[in-house]
């Protein structure tokens, strides 16, 4: 999504769990609401469980695609990668679970 300070398109990240409904532009380290947009049809709707789950067996690594974080029928423009989920223990926190409740998933 467009950042409102350095006024590029750029990725937001999660940056604290008790705001998960704000993210930090990966430019300037702004900080602003995070944007839902309606699922597209060819993304892949799942259960942010199972999309762990398939990270952990294997069944998805970074180069296959990536993902948004959704709640059942949104996508927010916050993109996740399997890698992401070993590493960052943001997606385990309880506030960030119960928003981002999905994972629309694009394969490549
Ligand atoms: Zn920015």
């Amino acid at each position: 999504m467009f950042c409102k300070k350095c006024d590029m398109l750029m990725s937001f990240k999660l940056f604290d769990p008790e705001k998960p409904l704000h993210g930090k532009c990966s430019c300037c380290d702004h900080i602003q609401e995070i944007k839902f947009n309606e699922i597209p049809n060819y993304a892949d709707v799942m259960t942010f469980e199972h999309f762990v789950e398939m990270c952990e067996l294997g069944g998805f690594i970074d180069y296959d695609g990536e993902g948004q974080l959704a709640t059942k029928d949104k996508a927010a423009e916050l993109y996740i990668k399997p890698s992401h989920i070993k590493n960052n223990e943001i997606f385990k926190h309880p506030k960030v679970k119960e928003i981002y409740t999905h994972v629309a998933w694009y394969n490549r």
